[in-house]
């Protein structure tokens, strides 16, 4: 996970006059980010000025993530360090938003007292609130240094009130479609009850495209959360306690918000949720994931403009024929899979509640590689968990070494008060934990070296992300193999027929090089796909993106 405050402003785009600054870290996964880029987008719409400068700002806000011991560790680090910075600097509010809030709404105060104030994901409305501006200033006219999201029409925002723009207008999840929610709620899926100093309430709240959203990803790229929460009841995790019950966008909303960031310049939207293959489920409709990325496909090649679409993370058992063929059948859409597997081992995927196991995985591989040539898979494990045993590990690495994952990640477990595991015997030691981890991190990476090794003297089209931040000889992209953030990188270290080159742009590269898990390559011409006209350069670096 990292964590940056916003930097790099156009100076003198817009000057403070009165104006209270805000200076913002976001910590956690991309879906965090959305929140914290709406939460923003609020702010900015009421009258506040966004700050890199967490010294010069009136109001701090840590936007957190709780998913597991050591993202709560560096919450709270950083609520701290901006606790120091209020107490030493010219702040006069610092408000915790967030999953950590969701965990520990009352404890956060009353441990940390200079918290003025806490906002759920549930409540990200009441940032308003919380920084002192329920009542918007006027829109000045003046141009904004970031990017503002603002579709056809404000939400109506009221603070402390879901968005009546929003999905769930009547503020409740119940789906006549999708039952699984509330059965599994009735199972006590979602309760809390053994979290101290943390709300019953469960978060409803989804923005829409008529929320104000102030855009930080970088170069030409951007998220749209299609779906928040999650209906599964994998025993590890503790995300649907947080974020509540799955619920999704409507489809012309989504449709609508990539619509307007095509036109701004955006030209790889990456569509996001706890399980973007269960989208459009809680309304009934049947592969509306594979619906989504059709319909998206089709319009912005239409409109001309995007030029990468993909989306982030498949459930196993929901990858279908459908969603597969789309995938194939579009030029735009990243020939690119994320699909969280946990383990291997079937005994170990039982115990998780997730089922399958090697056999059936390796299938759904083949299919997936055999409908769509060429794709890059991702997945990520979770080792340690309680009963694993010698040789459940060792089922996991074969399966690893027989699948030949493009990209892996690997999770030790974390033993989360409130999930189902959480009671489970036969607890792992720390230190086979972490020599486990090494040792499935130790095969990936010579997996990883030879598929790497296999792409020098390939061409792809790169989409150029700007100078590397390690030297200023090299700089940086990705082909539509890497998810922003998340995977390897593409340095470039020859121009080749090019001056200099425009970050969010795309070019025709060779690859020359190949190291564990980055590649070199050098520039050979414009991309394959004529892109309508450059992209601008993004007016800053925004915040980080966890992992
Ligand atoms: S599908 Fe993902 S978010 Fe949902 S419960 Fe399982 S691990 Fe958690």
């Amino acid at each position: 996970m990292t964590d940056e405050l916003l930097t790099e402003r156009a100076p003198g785009v817009r000057e403070a006059q009165g104006r209270p600054r805000v200076g913002f870290v976001s910590l956690g996964c991309p879906k965090n980010l959305v929140d914290s880029e709406v939460m923003m987008g609020l702010l900015d719409r009421a009258g506040a000025e966004m700050t890199p400068n967490a010294e010069a700002a009136d109001i701090l806000v840590v936007n957190t993530c709780s998913f597991i011991d050591k993202a709560k560790q560096e919450s709270v680090d950083a609520i701290l360090e901006m606790a120091r910075l209020k107490t030493a600097g010219s702040a006069r509010k610092l408000i915790v938003a967030g999953c950590l809030v969701e965990r520990y709404r009352d404890e956060i105060q009353k441990n940390i007292p200079e918290v003025d104030a806490v906002v759920g994901t549930g409540e990200l409305e009441q940032i308003l609130i919380a920084a002192g501006l329920d009542h918007p200033a006027p829109v000045t006219g003046a141009a904004s240094p970031f990017t503002i999201l603002n579709g056809n029409g404000h939400a109506d925002v009221r603070p402390g009130r879901e968005s009546l723009a929003g999905t769930h207008k009547d503020g409740t999840i119940t789906s006549a479609f999708r039952p699984e929610g509330d059965r599994r709620e009735e199972q006590g899926r979602f309760s809390r009850a053994t979290w101290d100093g943390a709300g019953a309430q469960l978060p409803q709240y989804l923005y829409d495209h008529t929320t104000p959203r102030l855009r930080t990803t970088k170069s030409a790229s951007a998220y749209i959360k299609i779906a928040e929460g999650c209906d599964h009841p994998c025993s590890f995790c503790v995300i649907p306690n947080l974020r509540g019950k799955f619920r999704s966008r409507r489809f012309e909303s989504v449709v609508a918000e990539a619509e307007a960031l095509v036109a701004e310049g955006v030209r790889e939207i990456t569509l996001i949720g706890q399980d973007t293959t269960c989208y459009g489920e809680d309304f009934g409709l049947k592969d509306g994931l594979a619906l989504l990325l059709d319909r998206l496909a089709r319009d912005m090649t239409r409109v001309g403009g995007l030029t990468w679409l993909r989306f982030l993370y498949a459930y196993p058992n929901r990858i279908t024929g459908r969603l597969l063929e789309t995938i194939a059948k579009h030029d735009n859409i990243c020939k690119y899979l994320d699909v969280p597997l946990q383990h291997a081992s079937a005994p170990v995927l039982k115990t998780m509640k997730r089922g399958g196991g090697a056999e059936i995985f390796l299938k759904m591989l083949a299919k997936v590689r055999a409908a769509v040539p060429g794709i890059a898979l991702r997945t990520s494990f979770i080792v340690g968990f309680p009963g694993e045993t010698d040789a459940d590990f060792e089922a996991l690495c074969d399966f690893v070494a027989e699948a030949k994952f493009d990209w892996l990640g690997v999770f030790a477990y974390s033993h989360e008060e409130g999930s189902k595991a959480f009671d489970l015997a036969g607890t792992i030691p720390k230190r086979v934990i972490e020599h486990r981890r090494r040792a499935l991190m130790k095969l990936q990476k010579g997996i990883s070296r030879q598929a790497m090794r296999a792409r020098v003297g390939k061409t792809f089209d790169v989409l150029v992300e700007g100078e590397s931040e390690e030297t200023p000889l090299l700089w940086e992209g990705r082909t539509q193999l890497h998810a922003p953030e998340i995977d390897g990188t593409v340095y470039l270290n020859d121009f080749g027929p090019f001056e200099a080159l425009t970050p969010g742009a795309f070019y025709r590269c060779e690859v020359t090089e190949a190291h564990d898990y980055d590649l070199v390559a050098r520039v050979v011409g414009r991309a394959s796909k004529e892109i309508p006209g450059e992209v601008e350069a993004p007016e800053f670096a925004g915040v980080g993106v966890g992992r």
